[in-house]
């Protein structure tokens, strides 16, 4: 299947989209995976900010947009703020992300690079073959999808660090 198109965004999604840039290359700082989420309202508040920390906490569920999930519901925001927010994500949610940002009630959510480009590089990952856009079609309320986005500058992003001997060999196979 060859990869999606990429989608153009306006320049507000552009900005945050790259923020989540920002915090995929913290995560790669730190050794872990270079993912990174952004939460934010429609006027620009930041509700959540987070990346991948499943290799220094060694727990495989700590994927960034899990983490930004967290921090909204444990700062246990309305409804309808998070309704009215975006999650921007520097790849596309995994199955258990997807999910969990249906769960929490987020409503919109933009990405950069897109699981077919990530798996040229990695075709290890990904334990799930699911599309994000398909999970959240069958999702309950709607959710909107774009992506993928900025397609050079996310897939810098990965090529710069998983290309790299040092993380192939600590990596296992399914953990992001
Ligand atoms: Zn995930």
């Amino acid at each position: 299947m060859p990869p999606e198109d990429e989608q153009p965004l306006c320049s507000f999604d552009a900005h945050w989209l790259r923020q989540s840039f920002v915090w995929a290359n913290a995560a790669r700082i730190r050794g872990n995976r270079p993912f990174g989420a952004i939460i934010v309202t429609a006027d620009g508040r930041i509700l959540a900010e987070a990346f991948s920390n499943t290799q220094e906490t060694g727990d495989s569920t700590g994927h960034a947009e899990m983490n930004a999930v967290r921090q909204i519901g444990t700062a246990r925001l309305p409804a309808d703020v998070i309704a009215a927010a975006t999650l921007y994500s520097s790849a596309e949610p995994c199955a258990m992300c997807a999910s969990a940002i249906c769960s929490a009630g987020v409503r919109r959510v933009v990405y950069g690079l897109d699981w077919q480009r990530l798996q040229h590089i990695r075709p290890d990952l990904r334990p799930i073959h699911l599309s994000c856009h398909d999970i959240f079609a069958s999702a309950t309320e709607p959710v909107e999808c774009a992506g993928p986005c900025l397609v050079d500058e996310a897939l810098a992003v990965y090529e710069d660090s998983w290309l790299s001997a040092a993380d192939n060999a600590s990596s296992s196979n399914t953990d992001l």
